[in-house]
């Protein structure tokens, strides 16, 4: 079983991008990732007998901002430091980044709502994933593997719950779903380690369109889902016909 967890960013009114974004594991994974989280904390905050509830917008806090508990033990060097740290953690582990960028402008045009076109878009992505990878696996002699998708409980739990239902039943607007094998579940965030690496990878994507920092998102960059040079995990939907990203360029190309 491969497990995408989702989380979204961009969600405040002032953000022009909405990201829904996740890493996509194979089931055996989700423990080791935990367990890196785990020493991090472990090293970072040696006194927390709680789970500490990493977040990536409470590592990006400026001087001078309030810091919240128990993020102000650390100086603004040790936070970014730390962020560091979570990304070098998702790199160095297997898994496959899904991420869709959706400028809430062409949302608009289009007359949908962003959240409803990034699920729809993810779901197809990872079905396709799915469909690819068990064709491999079955030439090789191994076993066809299907996929669960979990999201952070939000308030649009209800809404891409009946969505979900919908495209697994009647499909995407592309095509018919075979891989995925339930209704997406809804877990908190602050009780699952991979909901909490989904909201750094959203966090870096968002930063990528969204603010124009490419630190983060190019540390990422070479987890998404793609064959050879065709980036097939990132989609960037856009009025800007002439973007150069890696997502709108390997579209180019196809
Ligand atoms: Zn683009």
């Amino acid at each position: 079983m491969f497990v995408l967890c989702l989380d979204e960013s961009g969600t405040q009114g002032e953000a022009t991008y909405f990201v829904l974004g996740g890493l996509a594991v194979f089931e055996r994974e989700i423990h080791l990732l935990s367990q890196d989280f785990d020493a991090l904390q472990t090293e970072y905050f040696p006194r927390e007998t709680g789970r500490v509830f990493f977040h990536a917008a409470r590592l990006r806090v400026r001087e001078g901002q309030t810091v919240e508990q128990p993020w102000d033990e650390h100086s603004n060097q040790q936070r970014i430091e730390l962020k560091d740290r979570v990304y070098e953690i998702t790199r160095n582990r297997q898994g496959v980044l899904f991420g869709c960028a959706i400028e809430k402008r062409f949302a608009e045009i289009r007359d949908e709502g962003p959240y409803d076109m990034a699920f729809e878009d993810l779901i197809s992505r990872f079905d396709l994933f799915l469909s690819r990878a068990n064709r491999n696996a079955l030439r090789q002699g191994g076993e066809e593997q299907r996929g669960l998708v979990v999201l952070a409980e939000s308030n649009y739990q209800k809404a891409i719950g009946a969505l979900g239902q919908r495209l697994r039943t009647s499909g995407t607007r592309w095509r018919s779903l075979h891989n995925v094998a339930d209704v997406p579940l809804f877990a908190p965030a602050r009780e699952t380690r991979l909901l909490q690496d989904a909201d750094f990878y959203a966090n870096a994507i968002c930063g990528r369109y969204h603010g124009k920092h490419t630190g983060d998102f190019d540390r990422i960059a070479l987890k998404f889902d793609r064959e050879e040079s065709v980036v097939h995990g990132l989609a960037h939907l856009t009025a800007d016909s002439q973007c150069p990203c890696i997502a709108c360029f390997s579209r180019l190309g196809r």
